[in-house]
């Protein structure tokens, strides 16, 4: 005869097998639906999936509080990634909801997450974007300043060195298509340098590579200050579509958003990309409403884009225009700096060298 501790530990020892009892259990988080798209599910379809909202392979386990009911694609796309539960898995209830999020804190506190290859805490990001669309009716009335949105999802997972292959070829092809010059092997080594001291982002939407966003910690100066900030080195898109840049614009929101959170309320945020790009060009002189300048080695065009972001307003418009100061902008980089646990920029040292 099988006693519940011997049954408690075959299911310990065993990921899949989990109890149908305990399938009900999982599935009531979420009144019988996929956590994250929504559609119903029964532990019998074939479509059922368990979730390990901290995949096994990252320290989670397979007590119930970790378990989440989620439909076979979704399983599929979530992976080993780390979500913020909030993000990700739309159709928990508050109540298990309110667990999640503390096993989330807890494996956050647990980690040093922040490192100069990783900004973010979550390593799959949602990121929903509106595609403006003129409504005829208002347009008629009201001389068109009227839009209804569509609103499409893409994703954003923190690459590995498992994707530095697609993401060479994507880059490549990008050159291609631009006319760069385009030698596989220097991409390779560019890719690899910023996976080495930085890290990159892959946006795929519904499964398809349609953009990588790298990102390292530089510096620069800010009205005279010396600063450590965010900086976008190059946005290469597989379509030049212009509702993409509404795209790229929250998918820069929705990383620093993150890193803001524990960094505090700006960020010294620079893109830098390819000189030729009219694309790039005008979304930050649209989007952002900055005029990009010139680097010293005039093949790159640099932005600096003075953000002030706030987290205590999150999805309410946590963005406004208000310029970041130059006490906000050195706060921020001193936050950056311990967060990073980057050597302190000495600006005598720098003055002295003619750095
Ligand atoms: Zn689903």
């Amino acid at each position: 005869m099988t006693t519940i501790t011997n049954k408690r530990e075959k299911i310990e020892s065993r990921r899949d097998s989990i109890s149908k009892e305990e399938k009900q259990y999982i599935l009531s988080k979420t009144h019988r639906r996929c956590a994250h798209c929504g559609q119903k599910l029964t532990i019998d379809s074939e479509k059922y999936t368990t979730d390990h909202f901290i995949p096994i392979s990252k320290s989670g386990t397979n007590q119930t509080e970790n378990l989440v009911p989620l439909c076979y694609d979704c399983n599929q796309l979530k992976g080993d990634y780390i979500v913020h539960p909030e993000d990700f898995y739309k159709h928990v209830s508050t109540h298990y909801m309110r667990e999640l999020n503390d096993l989330y804190k807890e494996y956050c506190s647990k980690y040093k997450w922040a490192t100069k290859t990783n900004y973010t805490k979550a390593t799959l990001m949602s990121v929903s974007y509106l595609i403006p669309v003129r409504s005829l009716e208002s347009h008629k009335r009201r001389g068109g300043n009227n839009y209804a949105g569509m609103e499409l999802e893409a994703y954003l997972f923190k690459a590995t060195a498992d994707d530095v292959d697609d993401i060479v070829d994507f880059v490549a092809q990008y050159n291609q298509e631009h006319d760069w010059e385009s030698d596989k092997s220097d991409v390779r080594n560019i890719v690899n340098g910023i996976m080495k001291d930085g890290c990159i982002y892959i946006i795929k939407r519904k499964g398809e590579f349609i953009g990588a966003i790298p990102m390292q910690i530089d510096t620069w100066n800010f009205k005279d200050i010396k600063l450590y900030g965010l900086r976008f080195c190059g946005l290469p898109f597989k379509y030049k579509k212009w509702y993409y840049k509404y795209l790229l614009y929250n998918v820069i929101i929705t990383l620093i958003e993150d890193i803001i959170t524990n960094v505090g309320g700006s960020l010294p945020l620079m893109i830098g990309y390819p000189v030729k790009d009219d694309f790039i060009n005008e979304l930050i002189t649209n989007i952002f409403d900055t005029e990009p300048e010139l680097c010293e080695d005039d093949k790159t065009l640099h932005a600096f884009i003075p953000l002030r972001l706030s987290s205590t307003n999150r999805g309410n418009g946590y963005h406004d225009d208000a310029p970041v100061t130059p006490k906000d902008a050195r706060e921020s980089s001193d936050m950056l700096q311990k967060l990073f646990d980057l050597t302190p920029i000495n600006q005598n040292a720098v003055k002295e060298h003619g750095n």
